[in-house]
């Protein structure tokens, strides 16, 4: 990260979102469903990287906020410089991942993101099975939730082959 120009110049040029277009309303962090879990509301995590300083963007890529948010799209509905928070928090979780910051209470979230986008990667869809599985090797927590299990298998909703997507080769492409 370049010290001077500093990571709201990043932000910008990665993903387009203006971090500064901001005047501190508040209507996101109102709208947010995970407000009240999270260490730093969206709004102050707006702020924070407003100051472009590096404590407050380390501050903000060791926060359990970012693995909080569910990308719902509630705090760029309602923010009236339509703010695209959602894909802001999806740059700091890579962020967070690349320089190994993620918070420690978050480690489930950050097992289930990768069993998912390992699911998509391989799959090109959701495969439930492999999802668990990844989640499992990944938490250790071998016994959550392995009483629904045989009756999702016996309902036909967890089916044991994955269903592969035709465009391989794009979806190498999309993860490049
Ligand atoms: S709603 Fe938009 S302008 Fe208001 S605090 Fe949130 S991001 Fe900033
Ligand atoms: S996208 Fe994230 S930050 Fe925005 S309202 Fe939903 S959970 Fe909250």
């Amino acid at each position: 990260m370049s010290e001077k120009k500093g990571f709201i110049a990043e932000v910008k040029s990665e993903t387009g979102v203006n971090v500064n277009r901001c005047y501190q309303c508040g209507k996101c962090s109102a709208g947010c469903a995970l407000n009240e879990s999270m260490d730093y509301p969206p709004s102050v995590v707006m702020r924070m990287l407003q100051t472009n300083s590096a404590e407050n963007v380390s501050k903000v890529l060791r926060s359990q906020a970012i693995w909080l948010c569910v990308s719902c799209q509630n705090c760029l509905t309602r923010c009236p410089m339509q703010v695209d928070i959602p894909q802001l928090m999806d740059y700091l979780r890579v962020q967070a991942l690349a320089k190994k910051t993620v918070n420690k209470k978050s480690k489930k979230i950050v097992a289930f993101h990768r069993a998912f986008l390992d699911s998509i990667k391989y799959t090109g869809r959701l495969y439930e099975v492999g999802l668990v599985a990844g989640y499992k090797a990944r938490t250790f927590d071998l016994l959550q939730d392995l009483n629904v299990a045989p009756r999702m298998l016996i309902k036909g909703k967890l089916p044991l082959l994955p269903e592969m997507v035709k465009g391989k080769k794009q979806l190498k492409k999309f993860f490049r």
